[in-house]
């Protein structure tokens, strides 16, 4: 039998109600774990459409949050990489099967028999679906934490553990860097870290917009084009002049009119997911090689990458901090795309 311990928590036990406080059990670490103080979470949209049942199949009571920074208070007998002190980050993943052919390259969140979530996942310890960052402390097996950067703010580096990595894996993956032109479609959560992101690896970059009032906010986030996206001829003028494009809008959209933009062999992946499908037109790809794609989050040895990447860089995430008790406010304002860009928050709030 496994020993746990009563955790406080901010989470729902059904879709249509709000956000409250509640108790959880949490495992006490195994050998192989540690355990986490949480200090600050990030507020990702699938935290919302969980909470809410949106993409069917939530658990409850469900404790969302996968954009987790904070402090080791006690390690197991045989964790070998972390100490208690240390300050450090865990995502969207907290095991995986550890032996497929995707676990083995480092390919986690692609796991055959799927990856262990970091809430609203099947426990392997308990008969609970795993509970989320949204809460006082979490215990994870050493080989899921990530180490934090000392050099970076810890609250604006929590929406990294999400945001971060799924905007810096797929232009890692399409090997952007210096002499390309890149652009980011959608200038939200995602968009914002891809932008700086994008510009850190050396890329001309070109945000795409349909809001007049964030062609400031673009440039301020380091690009260096800003396209009004409902404008056709401030599309036409950028037909066929990018190498790669970073999708990251969720709403419906003429996906044609941004394949046109690409170069011969240039590459759309996709980040952002739209509710109905995408019409492709088949010689938006066929004239020019084009390739259209996708990309979810990436595994754990990357998302150091990106950690260590954005600590030599400076990068972090623009974000409005908030207390838990005021999580469905927060989520109301998300649905309206009234944050900039990341709300974050302040876990000190629920020992209030
Ligand atoms: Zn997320
Ligand atoms: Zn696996």
């Amino acid at each position: 039998m496994i020993e746990t311990t009563n955790v406080k928590a901010f989470g729902t036990e059904a879709a249509e109600a709000p956000l409250n406080e509640l108790g959880i059990s949490r495992r006490k670490p195994t050998a192989h774990d540690v355990e986490i103080d949480i200090l600050f979470c990030g507020v990702c949209h699938s935290d919302l459409h969980t909470a809410k049942n949106e993409w069917h199949g939530t658990q409850y009571p469900c404790v969302p949050g996968h954009e987790i920074v904070g402090k080791i208070i006690s390690v197991g007998d045989h964790v070998s990489k972390f100490k208690v002190g240390d300050t450090v980050g865990v995502g969207c993943i907290v095991d995986s099967c550890r032996e497929c052919q995707y676990c083995q390259d480092g390919l986690e969140q692609f796991c055959e028999p799927g990856m262990t979530g970091t809430y609203n996942s099947p426990d392997k310890y308990l008969d609970t679906p795993t509970f989320g960052g949204y809460s006082e402390s979490v215990v994870v097996d050493e080989n899921y934490v990530l180490r934090i950067p000392e050099n970076l703010d810890l609250a604006a580096t929590a929406p990294l553990l999400c945001a971060g990595i799924t905007t810096y894996s797929p232009l890692r993956h399409w090997n952007v860097g210096p002499g390309q032109k890149v652009g980011i479609v959608g200038i939200g959560g995602l968009g914002h870290m891809g932008i700086k992101i994008a510009k850190a690896m050396g890329a001309e970059v070109v945000a795409f917009t349909t809001s007049e009032a964030k062609f400031a906010e673009a440039k301020r986030l380091g690009a260096d084009e800003v396209v009004m996206s409902k404008d056709k001829d401030q599309m036409a003028a950028y037909t066929g002049k990018l190498h790669f494009i970073l999708d990251a809008v969720s709403a419906e959209h003429d996906i044609n009119a941004f394949l046109s933009l690409l170069r011969v062999d240039g590459s759309l992946a996709l980040v952002g997911a739209p509710e109905q499908p995408l019409p492709v037109a088949a010689f938006s790809l066929i004239m020019g090689r084009k390739s259209f794609s996708g990309s979810m989050i990436g595994g754990i040895a990357e998302t150091q990458e990106m950690l260590d990447f954005c600590g030599e860089h400076h990068i972090t995430a623009d974000i409005e901090m908030i207390d838990i008790q005021e999580i469905n406010q927060a989520y109301e304002r998300m649905l309206k795309g009234d944050v900039k860009y990341r709300f974050v928050i302040d876990m000190a709030s629920l020992k209030k």
